[in-house]
């Protein structure tokens, strides 16, 4: 039998995880993700639908085994579900474990039958707020009834749904028992994320922005009795059940816990960098070793294993004493959420 092959860092994390951004483009502007006027890479720097291929394949024979399609919105990618049916052989020959994506939902109508057909199963929808007007305010070009069709098809083809919320002073805050209600009566699980120092806001000020999750659990608590459970994923997430109604809230905590002694995963951007650490600087160009072996996948293996070979320990994000440490150049949509 052939041993299947892993990919372990220096610190005996085995790295069994992708995430892959397809796009830095998005149909909404949320104001802590991006600043209202981007500028886009251009579009022949982008690795092409068949690169994508290849380059997941790459890393699903060194023994990735869960693929996260995210970007900018992977939905508005042009010809999107080319690359998750070619993906789905990796789900039906059982190498990998997992595909699924990060979505900010407005284009499910169109798309949550064809995922399906593709061998998804469970799609992380971000949701900030419930509040139509609020939805706009924060997403500065989303439509909220948009989204919650969105929402509606993907729940009718089966697809579970994770609902992501950047916990965010000012904007949401008001509003985290009535998400906790609706995922409850949805039936979705809730992951409440703290805002990360990712590129430049323009006039936006990310300490204005931040909201501890340490207060986020206080307060939710004052209306609903929380349960730790001790749920692994390998992520940085940690869980909870909400005894009112069975279900379940993860805290995503890099500012005020850190995870990354349990990482698994590592990001590749839409041009073929490969990321070992959201919160570190490193990166590998994967793109060249690809391109210049059209025939041989061989030196891209050695490449991916190369970049493992340094995955740093952790981040070092911190906003304390009122200054934020840490921050990084790039904004999220660039490396992937
Ligand atoms: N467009 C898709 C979406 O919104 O789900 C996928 C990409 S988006 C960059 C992935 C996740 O990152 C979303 O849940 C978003 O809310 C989150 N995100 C974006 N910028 C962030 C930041 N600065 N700090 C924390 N989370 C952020
Ligand atoms: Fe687009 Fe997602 Fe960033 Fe919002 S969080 S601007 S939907 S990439």
């Amino acid at each position: 039998m052939t041993k299947i092959p892993s990919l372990i860092d220096p610190f005996e994390r085995t790295i069994d995880y992708l995430r892959v951004s397809v796009t830095d483009r998005c149909d909404f502007r949320c104001y802590y993700c991006m600043s209202e006027n981007m500028t886009f890479l251009p579009k022949k720097e982008l690795l092409s639908l068949e690169e994508l291929d290849r380059m997941c394949s790459a890393f699903i024979d060194l023994g990735v085994k869960k693929l996260r399609i995210t970007g900018g919105e992977p939905l508005v990618r042009k010809g999107i579900m080319t690359f998750f049916d070619s993906m789905s052989r990796h789900v039906a020959s059982g190498a990998l474990r997992e595909l699924t994506l990060t979505t900010n939902g407005s284009q499910l109508v169109r798309f949550a039958q064809p995922l399906w057909d593709a061998g998804v199963r469970r799609v992380n929808i971000s949701l900030d707020t419930l509040d139509d007007a609020k939805f706009a305010k924060i997403t500065r070009w989303g439509r909220f009834g948009q989204v919650m069709d969105g929402i509606d098809a993907a729940q009718k083809v089966g697809l579970a749904i994770k609902i992501n919320v950047v916990a965010l002073k000012g904007a949401n805050d008001d509003e985290i028992h009535t998400m906790v209600e609706w995922c409850g009566q949805r039936g979705f699980d809730l992951t409440v994320i703290e805002v990360m120092p990712m590129g430049d806001l323009g006039d936006t000020d990310r300490l204005d922005q931040y909201w501890s999750l340490k207060d986020v659990r206080t307060e939710i608590e004052t209306r609903w009795t929380l349960t730790d459970i001790p749920l692994n994923t390998g992520g940085p997430a940690r869980y909870v059940r909400v005894e009112e109604t069975g279900g379940r809230i993860g805290f995503i905590t890099p500012l005020t816990h850190n995870f990354c002694e349990s990482c698994n995963r590592v990001r590749l951007t839409c041009t073929g960098q490969l990321f070992m650490c959201l919160g570190q600087e490193d990166e590998t160009d994967l793109r060249a070793s690809m391109r210049d072996h059209p025939d041989s996948d061989l030196p891209l293996h050695a490449a991916i294993r190369g970049a493992i070979a340094h995955k740093p320990k952790g981040h070092d994000f911190d906003y304390s004493r009122q200054k934020i440490a840490g921050e990084m150049t790039r904004h999220m949509s660039h490396t992937g959420g």
